[in-house]
């Protein structure tokens, strides 16, 4: 294996220093799940590995009714899914977690790599997508914010900058309700072949805010944003939600890969975008819609 240097900055101004320095040179590691494998097998040969685990600036998950959701980038997923604000007002993220992988790979795993890997078949982001969550980016010019829909520029590809860490995702505060759905399509059990998440919230008065955001159906995580102005503006009924689910697979931009061809991605976009909305109405008609 390639030599390289090991950092474990104790301050997030020490990270930032660190971070600058090395810029290209440095690989941030988190949870190392998927960064130590690609050091291993020399896909990457970093000059400094700079662990970010021990920075108290990115850990804990805080929520208040009215500001939201926030999540430090080095929160696992597992601590995600057992929080109880977390469960209670933004369960999408809860169905998403249970699918990632293993336990083991779920107590490794942070939320900051999960969108910094920047792969198209994570399964937290579609969830926090639906959520419109807000990135924080901390580097040597300062602090900026993204919208997660902006932060994907392709596979392994984002709009971070060298030198440039994430140091937490924010969440606007929670609807009245919401009701959600994750599907997938999965590969041995693990990989998620193809994936659909649907959130459906009303904060006040009749409407009903729709958000549909696909997993594994193009070079990052993306929402369809067609097929969610059709399901707020249509008649309710089958053809509405036939025509999303068309819509769904239309934004779909899937590719052939070993696990499964980009014909059969986009048919399975349709069924899990069907699914996911007749489970979502279903829980709306509890409440009248
Ligand atoms: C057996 C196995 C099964 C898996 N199954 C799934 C699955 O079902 N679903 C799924 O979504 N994923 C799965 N994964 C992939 C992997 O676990 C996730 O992508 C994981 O969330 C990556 O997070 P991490 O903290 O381990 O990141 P790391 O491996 O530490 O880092 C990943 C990348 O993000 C960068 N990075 C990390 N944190 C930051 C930050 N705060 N700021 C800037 N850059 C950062 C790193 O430099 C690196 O490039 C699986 C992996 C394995 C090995």
């Amino acid at each position: 294996m390639h030599p390289f240097d090991y950092a474990k900055p104790t301050s997030l101004a020490e990270a930032r220093t660190l971070l600058a320095q090395t810029a290209a040179d440095g690989v941030v590691l988190a949870g190392g799940s998927d960064v130590l494998r690609r050091i291993e097998e020399e896909v990457i040969r970093p000059q400094v590995l700079i662990d970010i685990k021990g920075l108290p600036e990115l850990r804990g998950i805080s929520f208040s009714v009215h500001g939201g959701l926030s999540l430090g980038a080095t929160t696992t997923i597992s601590a995600l899914a057992a929080h109880n604000d977390v469960r209670r007002h933004y369960s999408l993220l809860v169905k998403a977690s249970h699918q990632l992988g293993s336990l083991r790979i779920r107590n490794r795993a942070t939320v900051g790599g999960n969108i910094c890997v920047a792969l198209p078949q994570t399964d937290l982001p579609p969830a926090l997508l639906c959520y419109d969550a807000t990135c924080h980016l901390l580097g040597p010019e300062g602090e900026r914010t993204v919208p997660l829909s902006e932060c994907y520029k392709g596979t392994r590809q984002t709009a971070l900058e060298p030198g440039e860490l994430l140091v937490r995702v924010t969440l606007p505060a929670p609807a009245a309700y919401s009701y959600g759905a994750y599907h997938t399509v999965r590969q041995g059990g693990q990989t998620t072949v193809v994936g659909a998440a649907v959130l459906a919230r009303r904060a006040s008065g009749p409407s009903t805010e729709w958000r549909i955001a696909l997993a594994a159906a193009a070079p990052y995580p993306l929402r369809a944003y067609e097929a969610e102005t059709h399901l707020a503006s249509a008649e309710p009924g089958a053809a509405m939600v036939e025509k999303a689910a068309e819509l769904a697979m239309r934004a779909a931009q899937p590719a052939d890969d070993i696990r499964a061809s980009a014909r059969y991605r986009r048919s399975m976009v349709g069924v899990l975008v069907r699914r996911g909305i007749e489970e979502v109405i279903e829980q709306l008609s509890g409440r009248g819609r």
